[in-house]
């Protein structure tokens, strides 16, 4: 029986690839911050993306997030199916802020596969899985795909056979009015005859193949801290906090209005886990600016280095 070692590896802080109705997923217990970290660094992306939170029923679902009349009609009518609902996070939501790049909001959704249902189940936590490729790749709808792509960088493949639908999931926003995000398994008309009403569609920098982008900061897509980030930092101005990386202390640290370290022993895994966590510790009244010391290129540093450019160009714009 595969579910109860998939489980097992999982909760050690472990990666599975598993078969759901839409594509492969590669999962990791979105709860642990460092299997989240080693997830996006199997895939080797270059940017920290939010990811699914998959999860066995509509119950666990309503324990991470918050729902509304909208997106509850959604959930009854279409989970476990190819349904994302992107929502507010719940209070206490115990998924890693690694997992939601930083939101606060969560992707959910409870996939119709019965392997997927047996993992989640047999875990009883949220699993987050992005498709299980390599980055760039097009997504594995076969075991044999998921091996020729992640052999050697993941902990176990189930191999379920062939899947049925091969598309991602259809996304829905229900925030303020629920908002087609990315189309995909489910057909927008099916959502439509739920809501009652036609479905706006929202296009993101992430989805934005057609039609008009959105204007800048319009989504909260990204997590941007209030606090100016001025990056690559070789010393502390008086009344910046200081973001820290490795064991180098720099000109003026001491007298910082605060300082919290990524990895003090310059490990990329840490660091990535601790990332949304840190800068948002250190946004907080009072601290004007954020010095983050340099974070080198290789390996995750490409996706720390995306969400820190990403931080400090989301300020730049406002006070332009
Ligand atoms: P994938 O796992 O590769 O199918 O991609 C997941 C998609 O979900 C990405 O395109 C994300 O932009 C989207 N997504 C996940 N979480 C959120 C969120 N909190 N808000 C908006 N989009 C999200
Ligand atoms: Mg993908």
């Amino acid at each position: 029986m595969a579910a109860p070692a998939a489980a097992a590896t999982l909760k050690r802080g472990g990666l599975v690839a598993f078969p759901t109705e839409t594509v492969y997923g590669l999962g990791a217990d979105a709860t642990q911050a460092e299997a989240i970290a080693r997830l996006y660094r199997a895939k080797g992306r270059p940017a920290f993306n939010p990811l699914i939170a998959h999860v066995a029923d509509l119950a666990a679902a309503q324990a991470i997030a918050r729902f509304g009349p909208q997106s509850l009609a959604l959930a009854r009518a279409f989970w476990p199916g190819p349904l994302t609902l992107v929502l507010p996070k719940a209070e206490g939501c115990p998924v890693a802020e690694l997992a939601t790049a930083g939101l606060e909001t969560i992707a959910i959704r409870v996939p119709a596969h019965p392997v997927a249902h047996a993992i989640l189940t047999a875990l009883g936590r949220p699993v987050a899985a992005p498709s299980a490729n390599l980055s760039g790749h097009v997504s594995p709808t076969t075991a044999a795909h998921v091996a020729s792509d992640l052999d050697g960088r993941i902990d176990l493949i189930v191999d379920g056979g062939p899947v049925a639908v091969g598309v991602e999931s259809t996304i829905v926003s229900c925030l303020d009015g629920p908002r087609l995000l990315r189309p995909g398994g489910l057909p927008r008309a099916a959502i439509e005859r739920v809501l009652g009403h036609p479905l706006a569609r929202v296009v993101t920098d992430e989805h934005a193949d057609t039609a008009h982008p959105l204007a800048p900061g319009m989504l909260a897509s990204h997590y941007a801290p209030r606090a100016a980030v001025r990056l690559n930092a070789r010393s502390v101005a008086p009344g910046e906090a200081l973001l820290a990386f490795g064991p180098a202390v720099l000109p003026g640290a001491a007298d910082a209005a605060a300082v919290l370290n990524l990895s003090p022993r310059g490990d990329l895994v840490e660091a990535a886990a601790h990332l949304f966590g840190h800068l948002r510790a250190l946004d907080r009244p009072g601290i004007t600016a954020i010095a983050v010391m340099p974070v080198p290129m290789e390996d995750l540093g490409e996706a720390i280095n995306d969400r820190l450019c990403r931080a400090a160009a989301g300020r730049e714009a406002e006070q332009t």
